[in-house]
């Protein structure tokens, strides 16, 4: 792969012990179904080529972004680039209030979702959201479902994704996975991922990805999207960062996306993207350094509201 030019070299770190290597910053492709506003299908898909061109290779979907627009941008993105990259997508939710992990629904879901990203084999399947599902189905009913398409060829390896991160590792040890997904428990404003969750996958050699760098849109200079459920006061605090780095010549998305990418075990840090600017911009992370100086200042800023988490998913399921 060959980069553009002024961009530095990809890095690359194995997923768990899938024999896969993925690139330290991930495509999320929630974006293109125009989860964070409306975006043009068309420079979505230049991003998308302008990624793979300069080594992103792991993409993020699911059926739930966009309600099916997300991976239909993205199937059709990839048309004649499909064996470049690592395609991951997702069954489970499908909706903001539409959860279905019964075996039959994994079983036809997959098939739609094949079928609207124009591919005959995903490389990696996982349970969305599982603590909007009754955990002992997911651990007895989805997660050998979705081994059972393991066995077709239809699926490469098998992960779970959700907020909780307690609920992950409980899911994780009941039933292996391959990978674990976690979103807004890494990043500027948190870290309480690091106390339960990486040193499991560690342990257990199982791939972690970390997703929503950015905090779902809280640490960007456009701010959070109306349907974000951190408390005010985290989002408050969000624009107070983009203010203090903006006085400084800096962007707060940069400061905090290169922070993620610090993380010595995460394999890949999903960001969220559908424009070829946003794309350019995080390739250049890879050539600067985390400012030290300014991540203590920051951390003043932050301390009232770090570790903030918002409940997600069913009473019983909330950790
Ligand atoms: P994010 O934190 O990546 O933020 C996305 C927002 O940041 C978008 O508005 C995007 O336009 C903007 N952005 C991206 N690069 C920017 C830049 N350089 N400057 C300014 N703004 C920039 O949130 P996300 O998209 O929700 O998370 C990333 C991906 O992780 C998702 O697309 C999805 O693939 C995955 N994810 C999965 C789950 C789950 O499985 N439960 C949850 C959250 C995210």
């Amino acid at each position: 792969m060959t980069p553009a030019s002024g961009v530095c070299a990809m890095p690359y770190r194995p997923l768990g012990r899938t024999g896969l290597d993925v690139s330290l910053i991930g495509f999320g492709a929630s974006p293109l179904g125009d989860v964070f506003g409306k975006t043009d299908p068309s420079e979505g898909k230049r991003a998308v080529h302008l990624a793979i061109e300069n080594g992103i290779n792991l993409f993020d979907v699911s059926p739930y972004y966009g309600l099916t627009l997300a991976e239909e941008r993205l199937g059709e993105a990839l048309v004649g680039k499909r064996n470049q990259i690592i395609l991951a997508t997702k069954c489970g939710r499908y909706g903001v209030d539409q959860f279905d992990f019964s075996a039959k629904r994994v079983f036809a879901s997959v098939d739609e979702s094949l079928q609207r990203l124009k591919t005959d084999y995903i490389d990696l399947y996982q349970a969305h959201d599982v603590e909007f599902g009754d955990l002992n189905q997911v651990i007895n009913e989805t997660i050998p479902a979705m081994r059972k398409l393991q066995e077709q060829g239809k699926v490469r390896f098998v992960g779970i994704s959700g907020y909780p991160v307690k609920v992950l590792v409980q899911v994780a040890k009941a039933a292996p996975v391959d990978t674990l997904l976690s979103y807004c428990r890494y990043n500027l404003l948190i870290n309480d991922m690091d106390v339960d969750l990486t040193p499991f996958a560690k342990e257990n050699e199982i791939g972690l990805i970390n997703a929503a760098g950015l905090h779902m849109g809280v640490l960007t200079e456009e701010g959070a999207p109306a349907w974000h459920p951190a408390p005010h006061a985290v989002q408050k605090i969000g624009r107070e960062l983009a203010v203090t780095c903006r006085e400084r010549g800096l962007n707060i998305s940069s400061l905090a996306l290169r922070y993620c990418l610090d993380h010595p075990y995460v394999s890949t840090t999903l960001v969220g993207m559908s424009k070829t600017n946003q794309v350019r911009q995080n390739l250049e992370l890879l050539r600067i350094k985390t400012d030290l100086k300014l991540l203590a200042e920051l951390r003043q800023v932050i301390a009232p509201v770090f570790n903030r988490v918002w409940p997600s998913g069913r009473a019983e399921n909330r950790s």
